[in-house]
């Protein structure tokens, strides 16, 4: 039924019925949980064997003892790894400890404070507050990164296709206080979406307006996480950064969270030689060197570039049916309604729904009363604030087939009771 032509008569008869499956549901006593971006239990399964793997060779290929200091930024061997993996020249990779978040925290710290592009360099020098865009709906920790060290966050909308990118551009000609932008370019979370070949291209050429001090936080932590074999290609960052001469600006981030062990996998970044050793000079001060152990471990459970993939594709096998679901109950109790809109995913760790205005905070209210947590409606906005209150994440991953089933059932009901109400209000 398109909820927006019926009449009020049809309105009212919707509302009963949705009301006494809602209660239905609330009496039914579940206790769901979509809210966690975070890979299922099967999942970190495919990479059990990354314990024992080593079965006592402590010794890199270039014949290091890896079980001692040294090694600031990495193994070569985990740098080719990503290397490949990533298309990426392996000169510019810098391996981390186990979280991309922690490179993306400390390359904002460092710029802030001390600048990554030499002497005078650092953004808290120059007289304003400093600012960053962050396209919306967004990754909330990009924003808490912002929001802790002071950093005025300014959301831009996105459409299919990434960032609105003449509201970018106008904003970055407006005020030389934006030093950056968050990124998430490939199955964006939550959106899903990929960025055009036309927006990666604009994005690389931003610092032409915004000067040598910006920076594009290029956090590519789903790029390899499809769902679907046609997913959108990205096009290569640096090669438009290249061609713009503006390869200073750009910062990649990346991770084996997904692909091997959250919270215990291997961080990337990869940036201009200039970027990384300005980075180096600063991360020296906090770590004589990474888990070069753990990077051993990875590369030889994941080998090279194909044995990357074929990881990858254990992952989908796991991941599509849930995603399936999700797409089911919104299709099936959706479609059509006029009151929702939402982007299939072809990777990534979500969908990202949106409500008709001003309904979003009620639905997630809604779903909690009936026993099924949603991430907090806001989240995925800077400051918690999504002004028009309508984006709700969900993330399928964790839970069970039949959970998610059962969640995403009661979701649909919140949905529409929610809109029938307001609209017959
Ligand atoms: N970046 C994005 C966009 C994410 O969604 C997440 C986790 O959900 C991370 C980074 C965290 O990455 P890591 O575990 O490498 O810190």
């Amino acid at each position: 039924m398109n909820f927006q032509s019926a009449s009020r008569a049809q309105l009212e008869a919707a509302e009963a019925e949705l009301a006494q499956q809602y209660q239905a549901h609330q009496s039914s006593g579940l206790s769901l949980d979509l809210t966690r971006g975070k890979p299922s239990t099967e999942q970190v399964e495919l990479s059990s064997s990354l314990d024992g793997i080593l079965a006592g060779n402590y010794i890199s290929e270039e014949g290091v003892d890896l079980r001692n200091y040294g090694g600031l930024d990495g193994i070569p061997g985990m740098k080719r790894l990503f290397a490949e993996t990533f298309s990426i020249d392996v000169s510019r990779i810098l391996i981390g400890g186990n979280s991309s978040l922690t490179l993306m925290y400390q390359s904002a710290l460092f710029a802030l404070q001390f600048g990554l592009g030499g002497e005078g360099s650092a953004w808290n020098q120059e007289s304003g507050e400093v600012k960053f865009i962050c396209p919306v709906p967004g990754y909330d920790r990009h924003f808490s990164v912002c929001e802790h060290l002071g950093i005025k966050m300014i959301p831009v909308a996105m459409d299919e296709n990434g960032p609105l990118m003449d509201e970018v551009e106008s904003l970055i000609k407006a005020d030389p206080m934006i030093k950056g932008i968050w990124c998430v370019p490939r199955f964006s979370n939550p959106t899903g979406c990929v960025y055009s070949d036309e927006v990666v291209d604009r994005i690389a050429a931003l610092a032409g307006i915004a000067g040598n001090n910006f920076r594009v936080f290029w956090d590519n932590a789903y790029a390899v996480h499809i769902l679907d074999d046609e997913a959108k290609e990205l096009a290569d960052v640096f090669v438009s950064a290249k061609k713009h001469g503006t390869e200073d600006s750009v910062l990649i981030f990346g991770s084996t969270s997904k692909v091997t062990f959250a919270g215990a996998g291997v961080a990337f970044m990869a940036a201009s030689s200039s970027n990384l050793a300005a980075f180096k000079r600063h991360l020296g001060f906090s770590s004589i060197g990474p888990d070069k152990l753990n990077q051993q471990r990875h590369i030889n459970l994941l080998k090279d570039a194909t044995g990357f993939k074929a990881h990858m594709t254990q992952h989908a096998a796991i991941l599509k049916p849930r995603f399936d679901i999700v797409e089911k109950y919104l299709i099936e109790g959706l479609a059509g309604s006029g009151i929702a809109s939402w982007l299939k995913p072809q990777g990534g760790y979500f969908v990202s729904f949106d409500s008709e205005p001003g309904l979003a905070k009620q639905i997630v209210a809604m779903a909690a009363d009936a026993g099924v947590k949603l991430t907090p409606a806001g989240a995925t906005f800077p400051y918690g604030h999504d002004p028009k209150d309508a984006n709700i994440r969900l993330a399928p991953s964790y839970p069970s087939l039949e959970e998610i089933e059962q969640a995403m059932a009661i979701f649909v009901v919140c949905v529409k009771l929610a809109t029938v109400r307001k609209m017959l209000n």
